[in-house]
């Protein structure tokens, strides 16, 4: 537990648009991890999406989201508290847990994310703490493709069709082994779209704050 870390700051600002000061992206843990799983997926998450990646616990603990007739904890009840408390500089928010996720449609998630949005998580519970013990797999590195494709639905990636895409969905751990850890060429250039879409946000909010008069296009990038 992190006592210390829990973001009090008022709720509520802004869109998901970026800014010059609103662009990091912040990796919470729910607990304690191995700090090498956590750089292993800080760095990751830098070389695939290009922002500053910070690790940062934001929420004390998950137990608001527990559901004691499923026994498990409902993932996108902890999206919306991630995205209410993350703090003004967060673009992004990852959350890694141990906890069973799930949504209500299926058994369990490895996690989930906000399609588009601010807020996405991951649970070590399925991908490394359940089933035979497997030697020769790296979790680590099942971890951090994880990680990456639930920010890719953040940044707007849908599943992917091709199996060894990062963006392909997967339905047991082995599947996720068997992915590569990048993108797809096709979902790669979604990505870059996505992104350049977003550096000419940042070039409006930057023309915006030298020129009053633009303030009038704010909304237009202020959605997605
Ligand atoms: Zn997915
Ligand atoms: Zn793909």
């Amino acid at each position: 537990m992190t006592p210390s870390a829990k973001d009090c700051r008022p709720k509520h600002r802004e869109s998901n648009s970026p800014s010059a000061k609103n662009n990091l992206i912040l990796i919470s843990p729910d607990g304690q991890f191995d700090l090498v799983l956590l750089e292993q997926i800080r760095e990751g998450i830098e070389g695939a999406f290009g922002f500053p990646t910070v690790i940062r616990s934001l929420l004390d603990d998950v137990e608001f989201a527990y559901d004691p007739k499923r026994r498990q904890y409902h993932s996108t009840a902890i999206l919306e508290q991630l995205a209410a408390v993350a703090p003004p500089e967060a673009y992004k928010v990852l959350a890694i847990t141990r906890v069973d996720l799930f949504i209500p449609i299926l058994t369990y998630v490895f996690g989930e994310a906000q399609l588009g949005g601010k807020a996405c998580i991951i649970s070590t519970h399925r991908l490394m703490g359940a089933g035979p013990v497997v030697t020769g797999v790296d979790l680590y590195a099942r971890m951090a493709k994880e990680a990456k494709h639930e920010l890719g639905h953040t940044f707007n990636l849908q599943h992917c069709r091709d199996p060894a895409c990062l963006m392909h969905y997967c339905r047991s751990e082995v599947d996720v082994d068997r992915k590569m850890d990048q993108l797809c060429r096709y979902c790669r250039v979604l990505l870059m779209d996505a992104l350049k879409k977003l550096e000419a946000e940042k070039d409006g909010v930057r023309q915006r704050i030298k020129t009053p008069a633009g303030l009038a296009e704010s909304d237009k990038y202020s959605k997605n």
